[in-house]
């Protein structure tokens, strides 16, 4: 009885795999040969976790302060900035959404 795993690129989604060393405690390092970059499939530190990334985005749009967020997910405030900042230059998603409560706010200020 054979058992295998299908293993995809969390970037990607490639299957096109090679095994690259492993991790100072013993995690198997993987890089995609689609999208060249580097993946574990189970990290150790949350902050590197996908969900913990998609929870500061969350947290952040729910108003909630950086050292609010670090305290609720157990990673330090200074990987929460930089996760922010990372996302900002990335994605568009929060200057989009301040440009929003900006005018939001320039709209209830001048009803005419
Ligand atoms: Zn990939």
């Amino acid at each position: 009885m054979v058992h295998y795993q299908i293993i995809h690129c969390p970037h990607c989604e490639g299957t096109d795999l090679h095994k690259n060393g492993k991790s100072l405690n013993g995690t198997q390092r993987w890089f995609c040969k689609e999208c060249k970059k580097y993946f574990r499939l189970a990290y150790r530190y949350k902050a590197c976790q996908r969900e913990t990334k998609e929870k500061i985005i969350e947290m952040t749009l729910n108003s909630s302060g950086v050292r609010d967020i670090g305290r609720v997910l157990g990673i330090s405030k200074n990987t929460v900035t930089s996760e922010l900042k990372k996302n900002s230059k990335n994605e568009p998603l929060l200057s989009d959404q301040r440009r929003i409560r900006q005018d939001g706010r320039i709209g209830s200020r001048d009803p005419a």
